[in-house]
């Protein structure tokens, strides 16, 4: 881990307006700037409310989070907390404008112990947890479900940009404060890049009727990006802005059957919304045999000899964030 730094200013800016953009904004949906090959889930997108200086990202996760969260078996509160995690590291690290990584962490001293979700620009997400499950249970007890803070307990929520390994890693550090992700995102936009945001972030399980459970999670940010001097100029359009994000409905955020553009025009249809081409994203974990190797040289010679087990002769990897295993004849290392 680099050490503690506080990141730029992250940019948060939607991709440039200019394709293809339809001519009202009171649509009965938000404006789509390109409709070729618009995912209809597994997507983040940027949107514009209509002249304002308010911009947003809008995330849906499918089958994406629940590949995620069913190559664990976590308990439902530390599932969430991962869903969480994932949403909202896309919802951030899809407004980089370079290849990179953005990796959302917190971690304290409660039941759970650490969360990860990393989101690189190729659309690709993954994440783990670790978790004392007594813990988890007992904090469970008396809460429909425990959320972030009764889970993390004391700790930190840290944000990081990894441009590779021959660049720096850019990463800024606040408490973990509030019972959600979504707050503590907040409380770290407040702090780290002084920009007002405002994040929500929902995760649940659908049952299909066939009796199918199914992870979705959804989430969607706005940020008031008016200059600093011109911020007095644009509070009342703000407080319009967060007024009608409040009344987003976590069922809404998660539902399939209700598209991303008409989640947008629910919110802001009176002062016209622009979304613009959504990204698609995917589950997908960059561990192979060539990583699990280059981990084990890492290690001293005697500690592989320990890992080496009895019955079988290998050593044996389990990914942590995929859960795939991986097998090696110890002299091959
Ligand atoms: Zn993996």
């Amino acid at each position: 881990m680099a050490p503690c730094r506080f990141s730029p200013y992250i940019p948060f800016r939607p991709p440039s307006a200019s394709s293809g953009r339809t001519a009202s904004p009171r649509g009965r949906s938000a404006l789509l700037t390109d409709t070729a090959s618009i995912p209809t889930d597994d997507l983040v997108a940027g949107f514009q409310i209509e002249n304002q200086q308010v911009r947003g990202r809008v995330v849906r996760l499918g089958a994406a989070v629940d590949t995620i969260l069913a190559a664990h078996d976590y308990p439902e509160p530390v599932a969430n907390l991962l869903g969480e995690a994932c949403a909202l590291a896309a919802l951030v690290g899809s407004a980089l404008k370079f290849e990179g990584k953005l990796i959302i962490q917190a971690q304290g001293d409660g039941p759970v112990a650490y969360v990860v979700a990393d989101y690189d620009t190729s659309g690709s997400l993954r994440g783990y947890c670790r978790y004392d499950a007594d813990r988890v249970a007992q904090a469970s007890q008396g809460f429909a479900r425990p959320g972030a803070q009764t889970l993390l307990g004391k700790g930190v929520f840290i944000m990081t940009i990894d441009q590779g390994p021959d660049r720096e890693r850019h990463q800024g550090i606040t408490a973990v404060e509030g019972e959600t992700l979504a707050l503590c995102a907040e409380h770290y936009f407040a702090q780290s890049e002084q920009v007002p945001t405002r994040v929500r972030l929902a995760v649940g399980e659908l049952t299909t009727g066939e009796g199918l459970r199914s992870w979705r999670a959804g989430g969607a940010m706005i940020q008031n990006v008016a200059e600093d001097q011109a911020r007095g100029a644009t509070a009342d359009a703000w407080e319009r802005a967060q007024a009608l994000f409040a009344t987003t409905g976590d069922d809404e955020l998660i539902d399939p059957e209700v598209p991303t553009d008409r989640l947008l025009y629910r919110l802001f249809h009176e002062d016209g919304v622009r979304l613009f081409t959504p990204k698609p994203l995917r589950a997908f974990c960059r561990c192979s045999h060539e990583r699990i190797m280059d981990v084990l040289r890492s290690f001293p010679a005697e500690e592989r000899v320990d890992m080496v087990e009895a019955d079988t002769g290998l050593i044996r990897v389990t990914c942590e964030y995929c859960s795939s295993v991986y097998q090696v004849e110890p002299g091959s290392v």
